[in-house]
């Protein structure tokens, strides 16, 4: 659904800032616990290609409290029915859904699944502005000035709207959230090498997430719906540098020396594009509120794609923001539960890297090890 560019109101109850799933997802429950005057801008327009698209059974209860559940399902993205895995060892492991009660999870079109929840909320009465990009924001006596330049088919303008409260979800920018001074505790630079290919024939070969680790780091690869596979390698800035992992031929290479996801990409075509580079950072902020604004999703804290945890997070934080933001209390409560889920991912994230001991000498993995260790 296309959105329609609407007229700016001086004054809002509410500001959010991106439009990524946790905003989407606030600003729905905010429309469902009947909260109305409430903004929502998207720096992009939905149309070019976003990364992370595995999502767990689980999610299906975040989409039944955003009162989505059926027009998610109606999207018709790639069931995902679990994971196989080299890691640790030659072994094949498997985690599957076949016994989860809540069925599968989902390969999304993740663009599409982002302009979708966008659109719900729009649909449910939230104001959304597209091509919006928050610049600058000024704390006021009763909220906040926001500075917004918005590209529309006219040209550039520069806009400046007031907010009683703001929400920040703007990712790993955290822009509205650093503007404050909050602080990223602990980030850890991963960076993701990836590749988008399509597929010989239109039915996938496998409904499963792959990974296989290797001395570099580690790959990923998963059939997406409208017959794509993503491969995707997992490394750090040091071992990428050292063998120009970035040339799609030194990436081919690695991905051919692969011992079983290689098999994946027999099914597409030949790649011929460039290799997208997408930086993959964990991290929590110190603060991830104060008076008047709170930073939800990836822009509070943000995890190693590894948990495949982040859009949940995201559609769970966007729930709880919104009965904080109702109540115009409970900030508190709502920052021990994104520290204390940080803590958790923390220690799930070293027992897995912790299961990998093949190369203790190779740069990504040394450095892994000393710095979760920690
Ligand atoms: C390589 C990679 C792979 C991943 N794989 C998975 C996976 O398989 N499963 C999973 O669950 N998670 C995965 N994740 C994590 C997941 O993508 C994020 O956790 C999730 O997108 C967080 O949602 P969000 O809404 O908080 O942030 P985002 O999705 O980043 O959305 C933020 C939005 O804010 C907008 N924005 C930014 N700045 C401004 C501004 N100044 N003004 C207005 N708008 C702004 C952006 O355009 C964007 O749309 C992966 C992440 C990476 C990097």
């Amino acid at each position: 659904m296309p959105f329609a560019i609407e007229t700016w109101q001086s004054r809002y109850r509410i500001a959010i800032i991106g439009g990524g799933p946790a905003g989407s997802a606030c600003a729905l429950a905010l429309a469902r616990l009947g909260v109305s005057d409430v903004v929502m801008i998207e720096a992009g327009d939905y149309q070019r290609f976003r990364i992370g698209e595995s999502i767990p059974p689980e999610s299906r209860r975040l989409f039944h409290a955003l009162g989505i559940e059926r027009e998610f399902l109606e999207q018709g993205h790639a069931p995902c029915y679990g994971s196989c895995s080299y890691w640790g060892s030659e072994a094949r492991g498997y985690n599957d859904s076949l016994m989860n009660p809540l069925g599968h999870g989902w390969h999304l079109d993740r663009c599409r699944f982002d302009r979708f929840l966008a659109s719900q909320a729009h649909a449910r009465g939230v104001q959304v502005h597209i091509g919006a990009t928050l610049t600058h924001s000024t704390p006021k006596a009763n909220g906040f000035t926001l500075d917004i330049q918005h590209a529309t088919p006219q040209g550039r303008r520069m806009l400046r709207i007031h907010a009683d409260q703001v929400v920040d979800a703007s990712g790993t920018r955290a822009v509205f959230a650093r503007q404050r001074g909050s602080l990223k505790q602990g980030s850890h630079p991963l960076i993701c090498l990836a590749a988008l290919l399509g597929l010989r024939e239109t039915a996938p070969p496998s409904s499963l997430s792959h990974l296989e680790a290797v001395e570099q780091g580690w790959w990923y690869g998963a059939f997406l719906p409208d017959a794509r596979l993503l491969l995707a390698l997992y490394s750090n800035a040091a071992s990428i540098k050292a063998g120009q992992l970035w040339k799609s031929e030194q990436w081919r290479t690695l991905l051919a020396a692969t011992r079983h996801i290689a098999a994946l990409a027999d099914q597409a075509a030949p790649l011929t594009g460039r290799i997208a580079s997408f930086p993959a950072p964990s991290y929590c902020l110190d603060h991830v509120g104060g008076r008047g604004w709170l930073a939800i999703g990836d822009a509070a804290s943000a995890y190693d794609p590894i948990a495949s945890q982040g859009i949940c997070k995201a559609l769970a934080n966007g729930l709880l923001a919104a009965e904080v933001l109702q109540a115009q209390s409970g900030l508190e409560r709502y920052a021990q539960a994104v520290h204390a889920a940080y803590q958790d991912y923390l220690a799930l994230r070293r027992h897995w890297y912790g299961l990998e001991q093949r190369w203790p000498h190779a740069s990504f993995w040394k450095k892994f090890h000393e710095r979760i260790a920690g």
